[in-house]
């Protein structure tokens, strides 16, 4: 059996020439036609029941931008299509566009038609996973039966393998998808999931490929050596253990693979660096300790990377009243840098909603986050000094 991988079908062209028939409550035809919705083999519409709660639910997934799955279709020809896998989902999105149900939004009641432009449009234009298989009716059933284990779902990664099958997959599995393998235990510092659901073959993959996983299987299908993969993943493990000499808990699952691609070819001290992460992963105020990595290799200026908590309103009000205060008794701005200019601001006292705390001594250099290393600036200045 052969599968490709379908990406750029949207929900507008799935839906197009959407026939529901309200006789057989099932969805007929879709994609302008050449869509079979209902295939002999497959059951009827069930997401209406139970008041709808489900078809209602993958309105809601798409208009919140949250994926509804992989969908099948067996290729019978070039033009025509069957839904192997997906149906329910499907007749949800064409009943919802043909304002057969309405969902619930901060409106109330909404049908699809009633919807505002801009929530019809993100409807219309979500893109939908979608495999395309071709094959014998024994080997589509084999593999419908495959894809529908009860109650475990597959992977992503497991479904690329049963597609891929072959020698390849083989020895990949064998190197990273083997708790027997001594290695597994390294590379758990710095690779999140479970290895028997294939998540370290899964980000092997994705290092090598540059995240074009499934291509990349396709190519190398064939392949008796998985020599490749296996030296592109030792040597990002080997540089992230060789820049970074200690194992924090915050280093599993960073994008390893995107940051080597970046950065391998810089230089750093190990012991410096090993004094930031320290100083980095206990600063009360850095909220993404996962994002300390990434700031150190860039060169700490990014500070935007660690989501650093700014000064709390006491502060910036505190600070307000007294530069306010003294600003009113000297006739000048309350920004100070506006009071030491020579524009029309010079004297303007600005209202505290017109205004930003910055750092005086930058957050990144060691300032704190104290009111004695803080100061309002006017939007403008503020925006003008930039690094906080
Ligand atoms: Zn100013």
């Amino acid at each position: 059996m052969k599968a490709v991988l379908k990406t750029k079908i949207t929900v507008e062209d799935i839906c197009e020439g959407f026939v529901y028939s309200e006789l057989e409550g099932k969805g007929l035809y879709g994609l302008d036609g050449k869509l079979t919705i209902q295939p002999e083999y497959q059951r009827n519409y069930i997401y209406a029941l139970e008041g709808g709660k489900k078809e209602m639910a993958v309105i809601d997934s798409v208009l919140k931008g949250y994926p509804i799955g992989l969908i099948y279709f067996n290729k019978v020809s070039e033009d025509n299509l069957e839904v192997l896998d997906g149906q329910q989902r499907i007749t949800s999105l064409g009943r919802f566009i043909k304002d057969k149900f309405a969902i619930e939004d901060e409106n109330g009641m909404q049908y699809f038609s009633g919807m505002a432009k801009d929530k019809r449009n993100k409807i219309m234009s979500t893109k939908l996973t979608i495999y395309e298989c071709k094959g014998k009716e024994s080997e589509i059933k084999k593999w419908f039966e495959t894809i529908n284990i009860a109650g475990v779902p597959l992977e992503k990664q497991e479904l690329l393998n049963a597609l891929n099958s072959g020698p390849f997959v083989t020895l990949a599995k064998e190197e990273f998808s083997n708790n027997q393998n001594a290695k597994i235990q390294k590379w758990r510092a710095y690779v999140k999931g479970i290895v028997e659901r294939q998540a370290f073959l899964e980000r092997a993959l994705d290092w090598v490929s540059k995240g074009n996983i499934d291509d990349y299987m396709q190519r190398h299908r064939y392949k008796t050596n998985i020599n490749e993969l296996k030296n592109y993943f030792n040597k990002v493990i080997d540089w992230v253990s060789n820049v970074f000499t200690d194992v924090e808990k915050e280093m599993c699952g960073v994008e390893w693979g995107r940051l080597y691609e970046k950065y391998h070819k810089d230089s750093y001290n190990q012991a410096k660096v090993s004094a930031k992460v320290q100083k980095f992963l206990i600063d009360p105020y850095v909220k993404s300790n996962k994002n300390v990595f990434e700031f150190i290799l860039g060169g700490s200026t990014d500070t935007q990377l660690l989501d650093v908590r700014v000064f709390d309103d006491a502060i910036k009000k505190k600070v307000y009243a007294s530069q306010t205060k003294i600003g009113k008794a000297k006739k000048k701005s309350n920004c100070p840098h506006c009071a030491i200019g020579h524009v029309v601001n010079k004297s303007k006292i600005w209202k505290i909603k017109e205004m930003d705390a910055d750092h005086v001594l930058a957050w990144s250099k060691g300032g704190a986050n104290s009111a004695k290393n803080c100061q309002m600036l006017c939007k403008t200045h503020n925006r003008a000094k930039g690094n906080r």
